[in-house]
């Protein structure tokens, strides 16, 4: 069976097993991403319960069909020939928060700026560094997210999900070796369905304000009306990527309708352009930091899927 084969089948087999799993056939990834980028995957499905995440992975497995989880797309460039298999959205659908004493358990499709507010207003501290984070609970702990000194890494206690093969998996705050926008689920692919928190009494107040404060000097420093994937390299260890492009007089520069952000040399931004302008700017910032700095950037966002293929001439 071919690919195409099998995508067809693993429809026709969930849509028989719960008419109410949402599925599209050629989503474009442009619309499930913050850069606006990416072309179509064979399959999106968006989940709105635990069920159902185990259903689509056990019936790919069956049918050996490649999944990739996203969230909210907000770290991700998807590559212009788009992604042959089933996509699966962990987001909005899942994301329920429940807090208990000074415990909070959150579905993984809960955005974090709903998890930030949930917790100042429960008078809990540790998550107000993630209240303008664009990405949901999952692609926050799967990327340790963080700003202003915090990340997820420091306040999750236990993360809940299933294996490709449809088997659930509980990790605990040690099991996953956080590090610098590293967990140990970049080295093994697995759904997160539910991550628990264990935080600290606060002052609702004070939160609040703290939340305001980040999310004001986010708006002055960061390109937030643009297509963007937030930091397109990860911080070397000898300095900060987004000193190292300006120092290059990289601020500006594009490539297509890719462009070095005017406001944040370490944004690069989407003005209309394609997923091969963003990969053609990112190689050419490397190089020309490396040339520059003897500095080797290494990429932030993720990148999926396929080129196009070539055009006949
Ligand atoms: C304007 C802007 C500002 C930003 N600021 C910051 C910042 O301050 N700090 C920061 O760290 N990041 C920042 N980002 C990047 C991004 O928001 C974070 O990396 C965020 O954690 C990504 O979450 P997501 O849900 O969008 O994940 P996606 O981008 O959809 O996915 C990211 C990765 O997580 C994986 N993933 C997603 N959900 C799951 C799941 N349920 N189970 C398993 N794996 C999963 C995906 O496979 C992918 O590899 C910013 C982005 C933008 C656009």
């Amino acid at each position: 069976m071919t690919l195409n084969e099998k995508i067809t089948l693993l429809e026709s087999r969930l849509r028989a097993a719960d008419e109410h799993l949402s599925l599209k056939k050629d989503a474009l990834m442009a619309r499930y991403t913050t850069l606006h980028l990416g072309g179509p995957a064979s399959l999106l499905a968006s989940p709105d319960k635990t069920e159902q995440v185990q259903l689509l992975l056990r019936a790919a497995h069956e049918l050996e069909v490649p999944v990739v989880i996203i969230g909210n797309g907000s770290n991700l460039l998807v590559r212009d020939g788009g992604i042959r298999g089933l996509v699966i959205r962990m987001c909005r659908d899942m994301q329920h928060i429940q807090v208990h004493g000074e415990t909070i358990r959150a579905e993984a499709g809960a955005m974090m700026s709903t998890l930030s507010m949930a917790a100042a207003e429960a008078s809990l501290a540790g998550l107000t560094f993630a209240s303008g984070i664009p990405g949901t609970v999952g692609g926050g702990v799967y990327m340790n997210a963080g700003a202003y000194g915090g990340e997820m890494g420091q306040v999750v206690s236990l993360v809940e999900g299933y294996d490709l093969t449809g088997e659930p998996f509980r990790y605990s705050h040690y099991d996953m070796r956080f590090g610098h926008r590293y967990s140990r689920l970049m080295d093994e692919q697995k759904v997160i369905t539910h991550v628990t928190f264990q935080l600290r009494r606060g002052q609702r107040e004070a939160l609040l304000a703290e939340m305001v404060d980040f999310n004001t000097r986010r708006a002055d420093k960061q390109p937030l009306t643009q297509f963007s994937a937030g930091s397109t390299f990860k911080r070397p260890p000898n300095g900060y990527a987004s000193a190292m492009i300006d120092q290059c007089g990289l601020k500006g520069f594009s490539i297509g309708g890719a462009q070095v952000s005017e406001k944040h040399a370490g944004f690069c931004i989407n003005k209309g352009g394609t997923a091969a302008d963003f990969l053609a700017l990112m190689a050419h910032v490397q190089q020309t930091v490396q040339a520059q700095f003897g500095t080797m950037l290494e990429p932030e966002v993720r990148i999926l899927g396929e080129d196009a293929p070539a055009k006949e001439i």
